[in-house]
């Protein structure tokens, strides 16, 4: 019995993290320089505090200076776009994040419409988007998640170029723009949705499966071509109060113990993607802080 390779996302983010943490001192010692990241959260979801506090943790250990900014659910979204434009003229702050979602008396596309297209560090603006999807043009960020899921293929010497690739989802923020990275190296992509008639029939025609459905457990063994590579981005909760302390665990949008029998490559959740994303942030920070200062 075959079984798929693990692809090691939070191996791979440790070493990139500790190639920006050398980066970062580098830059210190030779012009003076900390990368600066701005963030902020507004409103109490619990999930959006948990992800600003390891951004903020990730950001300590590399040397990036972070910034938060916290404000509550019924405030407004004129004090948002006030501290985004006080964020935009500070010259220590290379990147602005604003963690999403939003409370939904706010207008998500005013408020990341306010960022700086060279402080975007998760590349939502729609010109660094717009950019992405055109021949030709470069964005200034690339959104992180999409980002990680791409460096991952590279780092396991995983062909892209003339390869068939589906993408499971098309949020803004994971399955778009990584079907337009797929494009841009150079893959026949193909997107699936909730609205897709014979998605099973779609995936098992991809060498790259990149699922962002937030599904657990939905694509099976049956659906993967043998010797395909998986990279999957969900991540969710499932309910095992019986055996787990928590009550839950995390589980991927693909069923990984029958995938494992079938793809030859394949990302745990959690351990795979997840600690990419992280890393791209970190990683896009300091670019910005090198563009800005012209250091490289
Ligand atoms: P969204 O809910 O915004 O988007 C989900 C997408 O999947 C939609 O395009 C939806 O289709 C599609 N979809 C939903 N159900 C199905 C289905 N049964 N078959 C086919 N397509 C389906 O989620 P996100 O993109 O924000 O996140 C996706 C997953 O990735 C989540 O589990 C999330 O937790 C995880 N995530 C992980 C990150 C990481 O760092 N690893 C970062 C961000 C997200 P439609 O457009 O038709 O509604």
């Amino acid at each position: 019995e075959t079984s798929a390779k693990v692809i090691d996302g939070k191996s791979v983010a440790k070493h990139i993290r500790e190639e920006i943490s050398t980066e970062i001192s580098r830059m210190k010692e030779a012009i003076g320089v900390i990368p600066g990241l701005a963030v902020v959260l507004v409103g109490d979801r619990k999930d959006s505090a948990t992800y600003v506090r390891n951004k903020k943790k990730a950001c300590d250990d590399v040397g990036i200076k972070s910034y938060e900014i916290h404000l509550s659910e019924d405030s407004t979204e004129q004090e948002v776009l006030k501290y985004i434009s006080e964020f935009n003229d500070d010259p220590s702050i290379h990147g602005i994040l604003v963690q999403l979602p939003l409370p939904r008396h706010m207008n998500e596309e005013n408020v990341l419409n306010a960022v700086s297209i060279d402080k975007d560090v998760d590349g939502f603006h729609p010109l660094n988007i717009g950019r992405l999807a055109m021949r030709g043009r470069e964005p200034m960020f690339v959104p992180c998640t999409p980002k990680g899921c791409i460096v991952l293929l590279h780092r396991y010497g995983v062909t892209i170029k003339g390869k068939r690739a589906v993408v499971i989802g098309r949020s803004n923020i994971v399955g778009m723009p990584a079907a337009l990275l797929l494009q841009r190296e150079d893959a026949t992509v193909t997107i699936v949705h909730s609205r897709t008639k014979n998605p099973e029939e779609i995936v098992r025609q991809a060498d790259i499966i990149i699922s962002a459905a937030g599904q657990p457990n939905m694509v099976r063994g049956s659906w993967i071509k043998p010797g395909a590579v998986i990279i999957d981005v969900g991540i969710n909760p499932v309910d095992v109060r019986s055996k787990s302390p928590r009550g839950y665990h995390l589980v991927g949008d693909v069923c990984y113990e029958e995938a494992c029998r079938v793809a030859s490559a394949i990302t745990p959740v959690p351990g795979g993607v997840g600690p990419m994303t992280i890393a791209m942030l970190l990683s896009n920070t300091l670019s910005s802080a090198k563009r800005a200062h012209n250091f490289d």
